[in-house]
């Protein structure tokens, strides 16, 4: 449980389980635009802020300036200075601030705070406000914005030209601002917990639900590996969960027909194995019993008993051989051979055999073939084939063997004038232990196992064997194998 915990735990944190990553996407999706909405909407209420204000300080300070010069503040001969000043007073007031009237010699006549009246004020914004340009700067760091207005006397000189007789300069709290920008945070940060809150239990939720159907795949094929069940699966969720059922089933079809294959091989070998050894103790218990039985029968039974054990003998090498051929790690001992030499030779010895069954045996070559094969095998499958041919022949019969090549394969043909195989057994006859007529296939000593160590045997080779027969009429079998032996790649 606690290493089932770690290992989750650790796929989690390494982002490779997709729950993480649903999980990872979904949080993200959901709270990076929150933020950024948050912090634009904010942002952009600062600025608003921060220019209304400015240019609401900057018409009133137009209109103090324009009484200024009206009330001739910069002459000596200034008639309302003290409704100046209280109107400057008033503006200094209304936004925390601080306002300097500074004079063309650059010299600061009024300052609301009282503290720089009589000094110079030489800076770059001041020179610039007297070439007409008004400034201003939002210190966001302190929370004030600062500002310069032109004092412009329209009416002073004779050309109509005006000139700019002074300058304000303003500095006024943004502490109004930040205030309620401090509120607005603060309602959008509850807004965003409580979103975020959401968001979580969402994305939890999602990625539960949607990795369920993995989680149950996994399940099934636990329980299936565990032997609880080996139904197949079924999880339709999606077509991806579908998909990788489908392929697991197959796999498992595979596998159910390969386990059946193996219980059908190993319960015919018991009884292909077991039934001589019973005729052996049938021979043996019945000699037990008579006793005093003549010398003469005991060795008519002993006769009997050498062939049981013969054909028991003949089944372990058939068996030797087909499991040899069938392992997958094949060492084949692949050489240049002339294919006609070697037909000759084994049909040399498969002739006494063929003459004690009165069947005649032809060998017609159409060219010489040299080919790659291996030397074994292939007399295994000549002889198979051939030895077939003569044992379900019909007295008088005949065997015919060609062997032919074009530029890619040899052909090697063996049709017979025997007893034929019936169609329906025609897709059988490869099988393990497959007979047709099986007690006539065991009196001519056949074990069931001659085509199936064949058509392995061909297939190492990459060829093909193929067959057509005529119940009654005879059988031909034609193996074809490439000239160059093609490895594996
Ligand atoms: P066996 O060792 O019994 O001969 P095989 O695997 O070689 O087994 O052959 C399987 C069956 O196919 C045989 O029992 C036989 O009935 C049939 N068969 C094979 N070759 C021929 C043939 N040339 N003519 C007729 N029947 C054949």
């Amino acid at each position: 449980m606690a290493v089932k915990i770690w290992e989750t735990l650790k796929n989690l944190l390494s982002l490779r389980s997709l729950r993480a990553r649903i999980f990872i996407i979904i949080l993200v999706i959901g709270i990076v635009p929150s933020v950024l909405m948050q912090y634009g909407i904010l942002n952009s209420y600062e600025e608003r802020s921060v220019q209304n204000r400015i240019s609401t300080v900057q018409n009133q300070l137009m209109i103090v300036g324009n009484h200024l010069v009206s009330n001739h503040y910069f002459s000596s001969t200034t008639t309302n200075e003290n409704v100046i000043n209280a109107e400057l007073e008033m503006i200094s007031n209304l936004y925390e601030g601080r306002v300097m009237i500074i004079d063309s010699s650059l010299k600061v006549v009024k300052d609301t705070y009282g503290i720089s009246e009589g000094k110079t004020m030489i800076s770059e914004e001041v020179i610039r406000c007297f070439q007409g340009e008004r400034m201003s700067h939002y210190d966001r760091e302190h929370g004030y914005i600062e500002m310069t207005t032109p004092i412009v006397d329209s009416g002073s000189s004779n050309d109509g030209i005006s000139t700019i007789v002074g300058v304000m300069v303003t500095s006024i709290s943004n502490d109004a601002i930040i205030a309620t920008m401090e509120a607005l945070n603060r309602e959008a940060m509850i807004l965003q917990y409580l979103m975020l809150i959401g968001i979580l239990a969402c994305a939890l939720i999602l990625s539960t639900v949607l990795t369920r159907p993995f989680s149950r795949i996994t399940e099934e094929i636990n329980a299936v590996k565990a032997g609880y069940s080996d139904k197949t699966i079924d999880v339709p969720d999606y077509a991806e969960t579908v998909h990788i059922v489908e392929a697991f089933n197959q796999l498992l079809k595979r596998m159910k027909t390969l386990d059946d294959s193996r219980q059908e091989f190993v319960a015919n070998v018991s009884h292909e194995l077991k039934t001589p050894i019973t005729s052996v103790k049938v021979l043996a218990d019945s000699l037990l019993a008579q006793g005093d039985a003549p010398a003469e029968l005991y060795r008519e039974f002993m006769e009997d008993i050498v062939s049981e054990i013969d054909r028991e003998n003949q089944i372990i090498t058939d068996l030797l051989a087909l499991v040899r051929m069938e392992k997958k790690v094949q060492s084949l001992n692949i050489v240049p051979l002339n294919i006609n030499d070697l037909t000759e030779l084994i049909l040399k010895r498969l002739r006494p055999i063929a003459r004690k069954r009165d069947v005649e045996l032809v060998f017609e070559s159409m060219r010489t073939v040299v080919a790659e094969v291996d030397e074994v095998k292939l007399t295994l499958i000549m002889t198979n084939l051939v030895e077939n041919s003569i044992k379900y022949n019909k007295e008088h019969g005949w065997v015919k063997v060609e062997l032919d090549a074009d530029h890619q394969y040899f052909t090697f043909t063996v049709s017979d004038s025997g007893l034929g195989i019936p169609e329906d057994s025609l897709p059988h006859i490869y099988e393990r232990f497959y007979r047709v007529d099986k007690s006539h296939s065991k009196d001519i000593g056949g074990t069931g196992l001659g085509l199936a160590i064949t058509k392995s045997a061909v297939l190492l080779h990459r060829g093909s064997i193929t067959v057509t027969s005529v119940e009654g009429e005879g059988s031909c079998f034609v193996v074809k194998i490439p000239l160059i032996y093609i490895a594996e790649a």
